[in-house]
């Protein structure tokens, strides 16, 4: 049996980034360093970051002082504002791309705009860019909830990074039927695009795939989603162990992917596994 994993597996640019600044951070504190929800989307890897003592808090209130690692989805305005007045240090890991999507937001509601976000409600990213869209912002998850909406004919349109374009395609189109005078940034990370192609260009050719990631990792999701969209039997693992060898019996070729938030040791652990059970 072949495995073969997409090249582009693993931490995505803004994650990475994230990451090594958490773990500087924690090597040189001088107090409690600390992340309002997690860091990433990756459980395990959330536990490596405790063990070097960088804490999860739920909120504020948690704390009196010590640093905020500000997470790659960024923070709502009126977060940040909190934690300053509190007194804390803040040390910024908002992902260079999110802080696009948010300028982005901010700009198109200074030119009148009435802001729709394409993406998830509950995201924390989709919650950061929120902050710069004004008060009428819209977030749309699925074309089917626009007919509940009444909507200005001026619109103006960003994405939660890790959409897929599909989804986002889907919407705008309908969403051009209606406006008069429309706007938009695809502002789909790259990161994420090009992870989606890869994806699904792998599950085309193979009989199943494993896909390695956090349950609670949005893209890791989509990329779960978008190979059983086409058939294809699709695993996700959070790690080695939760791999049967019954999915890859009689098999002649697995795909294995990984979502931007899941570290390179899991997915060398992963290949391992399935490597043993061949
Ligand atoms: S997926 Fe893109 S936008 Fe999101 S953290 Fe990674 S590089 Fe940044």
């Amino acid at each position: 049996m072949r495995i073969t994993v997409i090249n582009e597996a693993g931490f995505c640019f803004g994650v990475k980034r994230a990451t090594q600044l958490a773990f500087k951070t924690a090597a040189h504190k001088t107090g409690r360093v600390f992340t309002l929800g997690s860091l990433i989307h990756n459980p395990q890897q959330v536990e490596k970051l405790e063990q070097a003592w960088v804490e999860v808090i739920s909120c504020l209130e948690q704390v009196t002082d010590g640093t905020l690692i500000v997470r790659s989805h960024g923070l709502h305005p009126k977060i940040l504002k909190q934690a300053k007045q509190q007194g804390l240090k803040i040390v910024d890991a908002t992902c260079p791309f999110v802080k696009k999507v948010q300028r982005d937001a901010a700009n198109l509601r200074k030119e009148g705009y009435q802001v729709v976000i394409i993406g998830d409600m509950d995201h924390p990213e989709v919650q950061s860019i929120k902050g710069s869209s004004g008060n009428d912002l819209v977030v749309l998850g699925d074309k089917t909830e626009i007919k509940q909406l009444t909507l200005s004919k001026k619109l103006g349109i960003v994405a939660q990074t890790t959409q897929s374009l599909e989804n986002f395609s889907q919407i705008v189109a309908q969403l051009a039927k209606q406006a008069s005078e429309i706007k938009i940034y695809n502002t789909i990370c790259e990161a994420t695009a090009i992870r989606q192609k890869a994806t699904l260009q792998l599950a085309r050719i193979v009989d199943a795939m494993v896909v390695v990631g956090g349950r609670n990792s949005a893209n890791t999701n989509r990329l779960v989603k978008l190979c059983r969209k086409i058939n294809k039997p699709t695993y996700l693992v959070e790690t080695a162990d939760e791999i049967d060898s019954k999915w890859i019996e009689g098999k002649k070729e697995i795909g294995v992917s990984a979502g931007a938030s899941t570290p390179e040791w899991i997915i060398s652990q992963v290949m391992q596994q399935l490597k043993a059970f061949n």
